[in-house]
């Protein structure tokens, strides 16, 4: 891996308009040209021709949420996404080079080992579980060791879901197929942290696509979706698990492929880029992608059978990889719209990103919460009961930033499921 790996062609198609500048969130929080679209793409062209080092491209690129907005924004669609992620992969095959043996194996365990296994995520799931149900949660607040921790762990610590226990998990997402003619058939993928932290999300979802018709099967040689690795430079790794999960779903003839997790949807629709130089993988990775839709783009063609009115302000912070990359903006809106009662309000500049960006928040927090503080700012202004996204990145963001003004007892944060659910009496 090289300089000469930079995406340098298509770096060309920038014409320096600067429109894309309103939309990018770190342009606005940081007000440098260079953490800017516009002087990232820049910087990967100076440092593709040898002008500048690869250290100078280092902090633009790491500061760099991915959100893709700018690519939303742009006018002649420019490949921003193509363009980071091969500084990124550059970056990282650098930094790899210089990093000491013990950091080398710990982020190759963490990627390759982690993440992807169904055993160590079950096991950090029980460890949760057990911290919070055993009074030791409580101690540790109590006692005030949280503020030994760095401010990061600290912050999300207060704002953790409760997590289900191992056997509470797998009896939730192991769901009996309906005996009717469904409408669908879907292979349902559960993501591995959502599967772990949000176990009942993924429940409530099987659980409505059931109540819309559909057949839902959850397939156990389904793996990690690799957007971390990928947002992290691991390309090689983000191509054996994207291979992994085309195996494993193309065995069944499903029409669709679900996910209720914005960020992992957004890699399982790219998955043919990423795989497009590979000609065993290419026409597969295309069928495989085709296949993959958010949770909203199907319930919003089926019937819910809705039951209770829901009689509140309510809000909806759209996931970045949803809106940018999935480009799926008017589902999960007219899904929430049609729940009975609710009163919706539109944050100003909603498609904003809140600053999650997967790790970013907690490896940049201080630069992801000035963007998160000024995502408040704007929902302030609509005064919402209930703020709504259909990301768990997202999800925990929206609960910091709600805890961060002190409103956690007046404003609740769910995912579009939770909401739909309730409206339908669905309960896990
Ligand atoms: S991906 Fe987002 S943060 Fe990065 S340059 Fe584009 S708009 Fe800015
Ligand atoms: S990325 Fe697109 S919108 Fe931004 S400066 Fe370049 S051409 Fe203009």
């Amino acid at each position: 891996m090289s300089k000469t790996n930079l995406a340098y062609q298509e770096t060309f198609d920038c014409v320096q308009c600067g429109y894309c500048l309103p939309a990018c969130p770190t342009y606005k929080t940081m007000g440098k040209e260079t953490h800017s679209p516009r002087g990232r793409i820049n910087l990967v062209k100076m440092a593709a021709e040898g002008k500048i080092s690869l250290s100078e491209l280092e902090g633009p690129i790491d500061l760099c949420l991915g959100c893709r907005a700018c690519e939303t924004a742009c006018p002649t669609n420019v490949q921003y996404g193509k363009i980071l992620e091969s500084a990124k992969e550059v970056l990282q095959e650098d930094r790899r080079n210089r990093m000491p043996k013990r950091v080398k194996m710990f982020q190759s365990f963490f990627f390759n080992r982690v993440l992807p296994s169904d055993t160590v995520l079950t096991m950090a799931g029980a460890g949760l579980s057990f911290y919070q149900k055993s009074g030791l949660q409580k101690a540790t607040r109590k006692l005030g060791i949280l503020k030994q921790f760095p401010e990061n762990i600290a912050s999300f610590e207060k704002i953790l879901p409760e997590v289900a226990g191992p056997i509470r998990t797998k009896s939730r997402v192991q769901r009996a197929p309906v005996q009717e003619v469904p409408t669908y058939s879907v292979g349902f993928f559960t993501g591995c942290i959502m599967n772990t932290m949000f176990s009942s999300i993924n429940a409530l979802s099987i659980k409505l696509l059931e109540a819309a018709g559909c057949e839902v099967k959850v397939i156990k040689e389904q793996t990690c979706c690799g957007a971390l690795q990928n947002h992290s430079g691991e390309t090689k790794i983000t191509k054996e698990l994207a291979k992994k999960n085309i195996e494993a779903f193309e065995k069944y003839q499903f029409d669709f492929v679900v996910n209720s997790i914005g960020g992992c949807g957004a890699m399982l629709v790219e998955y043919d880029h990423l795989l497009a130089d590979e000609p065993e993988w290419a026409e597969r990775a295309k069928n495989f992608a085709r296949k993959n839709v958010d949770i909203s783009v199907l319930l919003s063609n089926l019937p819910l059978p809705f039951k209770n009115e829901i009689r509140k302000t309510v809000t909806y912070q759209p996931s970045c990889h949803m809106t940018n990359v999935q480009k799926r903006t008017n589902e999960p809106l007219e899904l929430l719209k049609s729940i009975p009662g609710i009163t919706y309000k539109e944050i100003p500049e909603k498609d904003m990103c809140c600053g999650s960006a997967g790790i970013y928040n907690i490896v940049n927090y201080h630069e992801s919460m000035d963007i998160l503080d000024d995502k408040m700012e704007q929902v302030k202004k609509v005064k919402p009961e209930i703020i709504v996204t259909t990301n768990p990145g997202c999800h925990l963001q929206m609960k910091l930033g709600v805890e961060r003004e002190g409103q956690s007892e007046n404003v609740q944060v769910v995912h579009l499921v939770e909401l739909l659910a309730k409206s339908c009496e669905i309960n896990v």
